[in-house]
């Protein structure tokens, strides 16, 4: 027998946007714990405003687990939030997305790191040099010192705990970054979204960094990127059938959608959907072939290869919920017919 350290991750019921939280326990396993060996735990909800005072239990149920890289015997146990009766509780999005093993999301979230109340490399007053040499840049002028660290072990640690990342770059403002994941399973990479955050925001503890994900956190009137989170999905039908009247149809169901989807596509967004900085304006839908000014952008391969294959929802911003927006953007799907 060892004993493993079990650290369970929830979301809280703050809104608009949920915060991670996690604690640990300590159990004795024979061999390292599958998520079938893992058991039920219970958290105080009225202090994470998921119940009131009375009767503030809330039961924690684990349904992704993955090795903790940087512990000895370390397990993350990812976690949906339960009542005390066993169904979802309502701040739980994830009970909310419908089970279809062949949706494939990507998620390509961005954001800044913050030290001090300022993007990571921004001068005690005023402004580094305008944006433009910062993207995908090196050098300490370009990048500062410990970003890239961060980053790099950022990208190292979700790598060895199993998550599917798919690769990291700087973004076009000076802090700002962005990390991809993709996962097969209409649940997968949300789940892995969140763990990704989880550990992005548990390393930077140890540099004095903490990560914003407000999609705008310079304002509106600066001329600095702000964050999104593209949000890139496929069915099997989208993916192996296809076509042209599909596509139409589909689209015609995302306008029609639009507002439910920029409800549930993060807080502040009409400060950054404004039709500039590679945006389409919140007020509108609209697509097109390789078009960043689009809401939804469709890929030259999807054109090439008879509509078929991944589109690209631009509007979704940083402080989005994967949950949410993956759950919204598969019942828009599913009042579209599929012949
Ligand atoms: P860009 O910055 O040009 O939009 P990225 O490479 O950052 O492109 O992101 C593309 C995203 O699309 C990745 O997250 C990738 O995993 C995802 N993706 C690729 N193929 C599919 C697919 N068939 N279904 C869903 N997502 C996909
Ligand atoms: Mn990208
Ligand atoms: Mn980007
Ligand atoms: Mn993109």
């Amino acid at each position: 027998m060892a004993k493993y350290k079990l650290e369970y991750i929830w979301l809280d019921g703050y809104e608009p946007v949920a915060n991670l939280r996690g604690k640990t326990q300590v159990k004795e396993f024979t061999k390292f714990p599958t998520l079938k060996d893992l058991p039920l735990w219970g958290f105080d909800g009225s202090s994470t405003r998921q119940a009131e005072g009375k009767s503030s239990d809330c039961i924690l149920q684990p349904v992704a687990s993955y090795p903790d890289p940087t512990k000895e015997n370390g397990v993350l146990v990812l976690c949906e939030v339960l009542l005390p009766n066993g169904k979802p509780h309502p701040s739980n999005a994830r009970a909310t997305v419908i089970d279809d093993a062949d949706t494939w999301f990507g998620f390509e979230q961005e954001y800044f790191l913050y030290k001090d109340g300022r993007p990571l490399g921004f001068p005690k007053e005023g402004y580094p040099a305008p944006q433009g040499a910062y993207y995908c840049g090196v050098g300490y002028n370009g990048v500062g010192d410990i970003a890239r660290e961060i980053v790099d072990l950022h990208l190292e640690i979700c790598l060895e705990a199993g998550i599917n990342h798919e690769g990291i770059n700087a973004e076009v403002a000076k802090g700002q970054w962005e990390f991809q994941i993709f996962g097969k399973g209409s649940k997968k990479a949300a789940d892995e979204v969140w763990m990704a955050r989880y550990l992005l925001q548990r390393l930077g503890e140890q540099y004095g960094v903490d990560v914003e994900y407000h999609c705008k956190p310079l304002g509106k009137d600066l001329d600095w990127n702000g964050s999104g989170m593209h949000s890139n999905f496929s069915t099997k039908f989208m993916r192996e059938k296809g076509g042209k009247a599909y596509f139409e149809k589909l689209m015609a169901a995302f306008d029609k959608y639009k507002n439910e989807h920029i409800a549930v596509y993060g807080p502040n967004n009409e400060l950054r959907l404004t039709g500039l900085h590679e945006t389409q304006s919140i007020d509108k839908f609209s697509h097109g072939v390789a078009d960043r000014g689009a809401s939804i952008r469709v890929p030259h391969s999807f054109v090439n290869a008879g509509y078929k294959g991944y589109l690209e929802d631009r509007r979704p911003n940083s402080q989005g919920d994967p949950y949410k927006i993956a759950s919204r953007i598969l019942q828009t799907i599913k009042t579209v017919p599929q012949k």
